[in-house]
C-alpha cells in the first residue's frame, strides 16, 4: 500500500443514507421532470449512437446554456465563455489542480462547502481556510490575514452552503481587486435576488463564476458550467478531459434548457415560496435559531443537535446534521421540500417541540 500513503488520512465525502420518507437533505429540487418532458428525453435518446464518443466541446448543449444565462441575467455570453463539467465539483477540482501554482494555497472562508478542502487535500494543496463571522458573512480582517498567507486562489461559495447567506459583494471585489484569482460558487443563485458575478468574471482575467445544474432539477445527470472571459475559458478548457460531459448528458441538457424551460422556472418559484413559508414556521418555535437564506435551504441553530437530526429519522425527516462541524454546533441544515413535505417536516418539529 506504500503508493497509497498520501490518502491515508484522507476522509471519503460523505452524505446523509438513512432511508426517510420525507428527504430534505442534499438540497436537490423536490420536483421530477414532468411525464411528458421525460417522454421528450427518451425520444431523443433514442437516437444516440452509443458506441460513439460525445462530442468533446458540446457545441450544442454550449449554445443552449449561453442562451440560457443571457435569458436570466440579460448578458450576451457566447459557447467561448464556457467550461462544462461532470458536476461543478469536477470543474472545482480542475480549478484547485490548474490555477497559480500546486505549491501555493487556494483559500476559502469556513465553514463551506467541503469540496474546496477535499480537492485540496487530494491534490496535496496548502490550504488557507479563515472565519466567517457570527452571521457567517466575510469580514475584511479575515481576509486580510488570508491574503497574507498569498493564496493563489480564493473560492466563494456565494449563497454560502451549508450556511444559506449570501457574501458581502464589496468583500468580494476586494479580492478581485488585489489580483487574486477569485472563484464565485453560485451554485444557488436561480434562489437568490443578489447580482451575480457573471459581469466581473466577463470582464476580469482573474474572476470565474460556477453555476450547476443541480440544484433546479438535474442533479442526476452532472452537468456543471464556468463562466470566464474567452481568454480564460480556452486555457482552462486544455485541462478539461475531453469527453467529462456524456452523450446522455448533452442531449439531455439540451432538452431540459430549451423545451423544459418553463417547468424548470415555475419549480424554482415554488421553492422559494415554499422557503418563505417553512422558514416562518420553524421561526415560531422558541428556542430555534432560523439564519436567513438566499438559497433552497435553510440552516437553523437547535437545542441539541444530534437529538433533532435522530428525532426526525424517527418521524421519516431526514435533514442535514451539520453539528459535527467547526462553528456548527448544533446546527441543522434542511432542504426545501414540495408542500406536503414541508407539511411533515414542519408538523414533526411541532410534535418534537411540544408546539412551541
Ligand atoms: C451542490 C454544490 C456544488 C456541486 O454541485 P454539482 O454540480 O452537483 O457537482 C457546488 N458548490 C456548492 C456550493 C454546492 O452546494
Amino acid at each position: 500500500m506504500k503508493y497509497l500513503e498520501r490518502l491515508k488520512n484522507l476522509k471519503a465525502y460523505k452524505t446523509e443514507t438513512t432511508p426517510c420518507k420525507v428527504k430534505l437533505s442534499s438540497n436537490e429540487s423536490p420536483f421530477d421532470l414532468s411525464d411528458k418532458l421525460k417522454e421528450r428525453i427518451s425520444q431523443e435518446i433514442k437516437k444516440i449512437n452509443f458506441q460513439r464518443y460525445p462530442d468533446p466541446h458540446a457545441t450544442r448543449l454550449k449554445e443552449v446554456i449561453a442562451n440560457f444565462v443571457n435569458s436570466e441575467e440579460n448578458l450576451n455570453i457566447t459557447p467561448e465563455n464556457l467550461v462544462l463539467g461532470n458536476g461543478s465539483d469536477e470543474l472545482i477540482h480542475l480549478l484547485i489542480t490548474v490555477i497559480g501554482d500546486l505549491k501555493n494555497p487556494v483559500a476559502y472562508p469556513i465553514p463551506t462547502f467541503p469540496m474546496y478542502q477535499v480537492s485540496s487535500d487530494v491534490v496535496g494543496r496548502p490550504k488557507v481556510e479563515f472565519e466567517l463571522d457570527e452571521n457567517f458573512q466575510l469580514t475584511k480582517e479575515e481576509i486580510d490575514k488570508a491574503l497574507s498567507k498569498n493564496p493563489d486562489a480564493f473560492f466563494f461559495a456565494s449563497p454560502n452552503n451549508p450556511t444559506g447567506n449570501s457574501f458581502d459583494r464589496d468583500l468580494i471585489k476586494y479580492v478581485i481587486d488585489k489580483g487574486v484569482f477569485t472563484v464565485i460558487d453560485e451554485a444557488y443563485i436561480h434562489f437568490s435576488d443578489k447580482e451575480s458575478f457573471i459581469k466581473e468574471a466577463l470582464q476580469y482575467d482573474n474572476v470565474v463564476v460556477l453555476r450547476t445544474m443541480s440544484k433546479v432539477g438535474l442533479a442526476s445527470i452532472r452537468l456543471g458550467y464556468l463562466i470566464a472571459k474567452k481568454e480564460v475559458a480556452e486555457e482552462i478548457n486544455k485541462a478539461r478531459l475531453p469527453f467529462n460531459v456524456t452523450y446522455p448528458t448533452q442531449v439531455i441538457g439540451e432538452i431540459v434548457l430549451t423545451e423544459g424551460l418553463d417547468e424548470l422556472n415555475q419549480q424554482i418559484k415554488a421553492v422559494r415560496e415554499e422557503r418563505t413559508r417553512v422558514m416562518s414556521e420553524i421561526s415560531k418555535i422558541k428556542h430555534i435559531k432560523v439564519y436567513p437564506s438566499d438559497a433552497n435551504f435553510f440552516l437553523m441553530k437547535v437545542p441539541n443537535g444530534d437529538l433533532l437530526h435522530k428525532q426526525l429519522i424517527e418521524k421519516g425527516v431526514l435533514v442535514r446534521n451539520m453539528s459535527h462541524l467547526p462553528k456548527l454546533e448544533n446546527c441543522l441544515r434542511v432542504s426545501i421540500g414540495k408542500k406536503e413535505e414541508n407539511d411533515e417536516f414542519i408538523k414533526a418539529m411541532f410534535e418534537i417541540f411540544k408546539n412551541g
